[in-house]
């Protein structure tokens, strides 16, 4: 207990006579040392404990009250005096009295330097410290202030960690970055799931077309023979003509199943981007109530490309934006740049105000065959094959619709990122 050794060895620690000053805890232990050094203490015995005594001290049991454990030392003492041979211990005593207790001790200083200004900034600043109100002076750390446990550091007496604040805002950055990483693995995988998905749909897209291929060409040459030799008015020549058609229209699928399966070769050639969008508006027949929109925000159009099938994509969502409006509405084209580190990227956007495509729809909407024309009015094959050559160009295309969009302001959106090198990824 403090003051228990004092009064143990007969010293007299009187306020007014004694010359013995007590002190005990954490912060008064420190405040005693400062004043005697500072030397506003003179003549005085210093006997410092920085827990408040043994009984509250390292190794005792948690949650003990001071007073009561003070209280059940004091009665062990009057117990212990009672039924000690105070004649026996007076002899012992004297038979001891003149053993040499005393011990010498010369001067090694411990003390570590104190760090220069510069050096508690920067471990400050490693804190997290880096003005005035970030000096949370919590003493979560053990220290009184923060200076003081930037001081321990650079002494070696102490680590960053120890700061709890600190050490819980890194936790939290960890947990946001560590969820943002997810999101990026979670998206990548659905793209690495839908890219598996179209590549098997285009190897066996290129089998069947490639089978189909031949045995069609017949038919559209003999039937085109026969209608050649058929007279004006007979009667066959109208199934004939019915043949020839729906033959050259299954010839197009074909196409388009080996356009999708990527067999054609991408020709690059460095093309003008705003020559391009041009010509895909006039290849697409707008009725008079549909207005173009055009938006150019690119500093250079040159682009390494295969201006054909560029011209083909690009159409083609023009027409599926005319298709969705009908009789009315605005088609939105705009040209972009992107930067993204070493990467230099074009953007060609291709939107509308229409309807927009259902939710339950995108996931499959550049999927071979999946339309959402009516029978007869689109093969299913227009996106799938987009698809196909933005992935040629090593570029990528994606979606993003509304429905319900009760403003007009917006339906559907295709964003396709190319690279302006080929070759860049
Ligand atoms: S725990 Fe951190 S904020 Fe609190 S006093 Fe120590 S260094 Fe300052």
């Amino acid at each position: 207990m403090a003051r228990g050794l004092l009064q143990t060895a007969g010293i007299n620690d009187d306020a007014v006579d004694g010359n013995i000053l007590a002190a005990e805890g954490r912060i008064l232990f420190q405040e005693a040392i400062k004043e005697f050094e500072a030397g506003l203490i003179s003549d005085q015995h210093l006997e410092l404990l920085c827990c408040k005594g043994c009984i509250m001290g390292p190794g005792m049991s948690e949650q003990g009250k001071y007073y009561n454990r003070r209280a059940h030392v004091s009665s062990y003492a009057r117990e212990k005096l009672k039924s000690i041979d105070i004649s026996s211990w007076k002899q012992w005593i004297r038979k001891f009295s003149n053993t040499n207790l005393s011990a010498s001790f010369t001067p090694d200083d411990r003390r570590l330097l104190t760090p220069e200004e510069a050096e508690v900034e920067r471990v400050l600043r490693e804190m997290g410290k880096y003005v005035e109100s970030d000096h949370l002076n919590c003493g979560a750390c053990g220290y009184e202030s923060c200076i003081d446990h930037a001081v321990a550091i650079t002494k070696g007496l102490a680590e960053v960690e120890m700061c709890l604040p600190h050490t819980i805002e890194k936790l939290h950055d960890s947990v946001k970055d560590l969820a943002l990483s997810n999101e990026k693995l979670s998206t990548m995988r659905q793209a690495l799931k839908q890219s598996e998905k179209l590549a098997h749909m285009g190897q066996l897209s290129a089998g069947i077309a490639h089978e189909l291929n031949n045995p069609l060409g017949v038919v559209i040459m003999y039937s085109n023979i026969l209608l050649e030799e058929c007279e004006k008015n007979d009667p066959l020549r109208g199934d004939l003509q019915l043949i020839a058609e729906q033959a050259g229209r299954c010839k197009s699928i074909v196409a388009g199943l080996l356009n999708f399966s990527r067999k054609n070769q991408v020709s690059h050639d460095f093309i003008d981007l705003r020559q391009l969008v041009r010509k895909s508006i006039e290849s697409v027949i707008i009725p008079s109530g549909i207005s173009i929109e055009f938006v150019d925000n690119l500093k250079d159009p040159e682009v390494m490309a295969d201006m054909e099938q560029m011209t083909q994509v690009v159409s083609n969502l023009i027409k599926n934006s005319v298709d969705a409006l009908g009789e009315e509405g605005v088609v939105r084209l705009k040209l972009d740049g992107d930067r993204d580190g070493e990467k230099d990227n074009v953007i060609i956007e291709v939107s509308d105000n229409g309807p927009g495509i259902p939710a339950e729809h995108l996931p499959k909407i550049f999927e071979p065959f999946f339309t959402t024309k009516s029978t007869g009015k689109g093969t299913g094959l227009g996106l799938a094959t987009a698809y196909g050559i933005v992935k040629m160009h090593r570029g990528k295309i994606v979606v993003e619709s509304e429905t319900g969009n009760e403003t007009k302001e917006r339906g559907t959106l295709f964003r396709i990122t190319l690279p302006r090198q080929a070759g860049q990824t």
